[in-house]
């Protein structure tokens, strides 16, 4: 029998979305627009790095902590882009910022705490806060909505920007609302860098000592790095510390070899590729947003990561199903992400232009046929 906390767990919904489209696979030509990882490879000099540092034998254990180098490299970052007052003993190396908001939300998580998230926000959330005894308090992004929202058992909120599944950043007012009200902030920034127009926040903006804010970004996303689990929490030293304790227990340290690629993340040769790699994010957005116009779907405004979520008017859940079996495109249904995504797809562009375009000529026809 499984554990009460285990059987309170769902499971990941993209990825029972994956497994299906990779049976139908096997048959047809299945175009992925579910799967919320670059198509692009990791830059070259961050891979030449990882198998260097393979050859040279660094293959073991590191300090549970990371890498002295990759947390200096992290903490100028943040200082010279931020002017925050940060060290690299304010940084705990994990492997990916999946981890990295796991270790957040144990740290200051008891049971019965509440901790507000957006509807919709990334599924994973609400998974683990409860299955840290914690309960997730659904709310929009406004301060009216947040002021109702809170209650005397709120210990955190949650802030995604850019956002999963949105493609939003957050304001600037929820960021002010959250600091005066709320004891802590985690702040999951995984997307930070893929902005197409306007400006993106980090949390480290409105907390210079780190008071409030637990920090979690990583290399996946704007670096292509995914399969490498490599990700960072950023945060005061008493939390840093409490992290430091689960991370020495459960995972030791984080990938060797990952932490010596990424050194590579913070070289002008990689900036390079990785610009080339936004624009043609960029491209990819105005062509789906294009068809999803066309298709008379209602949208907001799409400015960053790499997903559109339009409401369809219709189950997002039985459309999602429908059109994979039918026309071999893979979307992932809104539902996962909250309420609010019932009659929600979300449109993954990080696959080829060409794909892309291909899949939305398939939901054009899937549109048409009915
Ligand atoms: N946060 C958000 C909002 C995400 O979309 C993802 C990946 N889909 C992650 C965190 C986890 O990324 P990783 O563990 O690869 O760093």
């Amino acid at each position: 029998m499984l554990s009460k906390r285990l059987l309170n767990f769902e499971s990941f919904e993209v990825m029972d979305i994956l497994s299906l489209a990779q049976k139908l696979e096997k048959e047809h030509k299945v175009i992925h627009l579910e799967i919320g990882e670059p198509d692009f490879n990791t830059p070259k000099s961050i891979v030449e790095e990882g198998i260097k540092s393979l050859k040279e034998g660094f293959t073991h254990y590191t300090d549970s902590r990371g890498i002295l180098e990759l947390r200096e490299k992290i903490s100028n970052l943040y200082k010279n882009k931020y002017k925050a007052d940060i060290n690299p003993d304010n940084i705990i190396i994990t492997g990916g910022s999946s981890l990295g908001l796991f270790f957040a939300l144990s740290s200051i998580i008891d049971e019965g705490d509440e901790v507000l998230i957006q509807n919709p926000s990334y599924p994973c959330y609400k998974n683990f806060i409860k299955f840290l005894g914690g309960k997730p308090v659904f709310c929009d992004f406004t301060v009216e909505s947040l002021e109702k929202a809170i209650s005397n058992k709120t210990k955190a909120i949650i802030i995604n920007s850019p956002s999963n599944p949105l493609g939003e950043v957050v304001d600037k007012e929820i960021y002010e609302f959250a600091y005066e009200y709320i004891p802590y902030i985690i702040s999951d920034e995984i997307y930070n860098g893929l902005v197409y127009e306007g400006k993106c926040y980090s949390a480290i903006e409105f907390d210079e000592n780190l008071e409030k804010t637990i920090l979690v970004n990583g290399f996946s996303k704007l670096y292509a790095m995914t399969g490498w689990r490599i990700g960072y929490v950023i945060s005061n030293k008493k939390i840093i510390e409490g992290v430091l304790k689960l991370q020495q227990n459960l995972f030791i340290s984080a990938p060797t070899m990952s932490q010596y690629a990424a050194l590579k993340a913070f070289e002008k040769e990689t900036e390079k590729e990785i610009n080339n790699m936004i624009k043609e994010f960029n491209r990819r957005r105005k062509l789906v947003l294009k068809y999803v116009k066309y298709f008379g779907w209602k949208v907001n405004n799409p400015i960053a990561a790499y997903y559109v979520f339009p409401n369809i008017g219709e189950d997002g859940r039985e459309f999602t199903y429908k059109l994979l079996k039918e026309k071999y495109v893979a979307l992932t249904p809104g539902i996962g992400f909250g309420s609010k995504g019932k009659n929600c797809i979300r449109i993954s562009y990080a696959n080829s232009y060409e794909n892309i375009k291909e899949g939305l000529k398939r939901i054009r026809e899937f549109l048409d046929e009915r």
